[in-house]
């Protein structure tokens, strides 16, 4: 019986996760389940899985979380805040962290986790683009194991071999580390069309139903440079290793190149309770009520590269993951941004890379080598970013206006 702590359990990531914890009651029980704003479905969620903790994110959601948990006669009892979410991940109790919280704000309670040995499976990316060398840093310290979920990253995982040894392509034979992305909503819109898609458009991904933040980062490409970063620590990885490929089907899930010219992929429908699954029960497998593959239904694969003036975001990540650890937490606190602000009409599609673009341009990138400094950082460039959104606002908002 493995106990598990979800974080972020009312998020796209969350609810695919207990969908496949439920269909295995005598393998795995929760201890803990987190949330932000959704805290009704927080309530409905501990009624089914009975953890014995239920957090909420913020101090104000108490009393209400409170009173919907006597409502409904649950014995679990309620905590609140930043300091709760750490000590549920880090519980003594706990085996496993499904890391699940969207955003920076993930970084704090995974880290917890980490520190804490425990088996992470981690979904929550920004914390790796944020803080990837202190991260593997402390999981080496703890004995933490990093089972990646983001489905390229799981994919990879599966393609290397068993013994690979971190960072050493060479001895494992491997020549290219093949990261596939969609290409998103808008991988055939006319480039002079990108300034006007709405936040409703922007959404709506072709193949993969996700949380807003990650279906904007697709639809800009910010998504598969956040991977890409994701990668290099995850596998000890040089720039070079590795290349972006388009798969607009998204069946294949990311592929290894080896030096003898064959190449491993992982496939599969695009369904995130596969890579959970795997994680979960790893090294077993276990049914993620995800439908078998049906080679002859499926559609001819393409395979192409991704257009540079489509995917502005894609090269500023790329080239901030050569700069470094400042620079990639920088571009992704004003991604944030900038991914609210287009969400809200603030500004346009397009602006979002300008935001990004402005923040590294104008932000101090000398090295930021613990939590502390890192967290300043990031506030430092969502001070940056917001100032400039304001100074972009209106002719965003018109256009977003005109076209929603
Ligand atoms: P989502 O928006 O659907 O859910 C986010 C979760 O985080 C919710 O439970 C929410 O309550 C919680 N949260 C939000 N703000 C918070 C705050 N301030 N404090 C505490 N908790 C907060 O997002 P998602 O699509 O499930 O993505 C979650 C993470 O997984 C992201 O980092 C994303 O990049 C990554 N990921 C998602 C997918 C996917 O298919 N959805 C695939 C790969 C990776
Ligand atoms: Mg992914």
């Amino acid at each position: 019986m493995q106990t598990l702590c979800i974080l972020g359990a009312t998020g796209s990531i969350g609810q695919s996760t207990l969908d496949v914890v439920h269909r295995h009651p005598a393998k795995f029980s929760v201890f803990a389940l987190t949330a932000h704003k959704n805290i009704k479905l927080l309530v409905e969620q501990a009624r089914l899985c009975q953890p014995r903790y239920i957090v909420v994110a913020e101090q104000t959601d108490y009393s209400l979380c409170q009173s919907l948990v006597e409502q409904h006669g649950l014995s679990c009892e309620v905590l609140a805040g930043s300091d709760a979410l750490a000590q549920v991940a880090a519980a003594s109790e706990v085996d496993t962290v499904m890391a699940a919280i969207v955003g920076a704000v993930g970084l704090l309670p995974t880290l917890a986790a980490v520190h804490a040995g425990k088996k992470v499976l981690l979904a929550n990316k920004e914390a790796l683009v944020m803080s990837g060398e202190l991260f593997m840093q402390a999981a080496q310290a703890s004995g933490a194991q990093i089972l990646p979920i983001d489905s390229e990253h799981n994919a990879i995982f599966q393609c290397l071999p068993k013994d690979y040894a971190y960072g050493d392509l060479e001895r494992s034979g491997i020549s290219k580390i093949l990261l596939t992305g969609s290409g998103g909503p808008f991988l055939h819109l006319p480039l002079s069309q990108l300034d006007d898609v709405t936040p409703a458009q922007a959404c709506a991904h072709p193949n993969w139903s996700m949380g807003r933040k990650i279906s904007v980062d697709s639809a800009t490409m910010m998504n598969k440079g956040l991977e890409f970063i994701e990668a290099r620590w995850l596998f000890g990885l040089a720039s070079e290793d590795i290349q972006v490929v388009l798969h607009p089907q998204s069946i294949i899930h990311s592929m290894v190149q080896y030096c003898d010219g064959s190449v491993i992929a992982q496939l599969g429908n695009p369904d995130m309770r596969t890579p959970i699954a795997h994680a979960l029960a790893y090294p077993e497998r276990i049914d993620s009520g995800v439908a078998a593959l049906d080679f002859c239904q499926l559609a001819n694969f393409t395979f192409t590269q991704p257009e540079s003036a489509r995917y502005p975001n894609l090269h500023l990540a790329i080239e901030a993951s050569k700069a470094g650890q400042s620079a990639t937490t920088v571009l992704n606190a004003a991604n944030e941004i900038a991914v609210a602000a287009f969400l809200n009409g603030q500004i346009g599609f397009m602006q979002i890379a300008q935001v990004n673009d402005y923040c590294l341009q104008h932000s101090p990138l000398k090295a930021s080598d613990t939590i502390d400094a890192i967290i300043h950082l990031d506030k430092q460039s969502r001070e940056t970013a917001l100032a400039y959104v304001q100074r972009l606002g209106p002719s965003g908002h018109n256009k977003v206006a005109q076209h929603a």
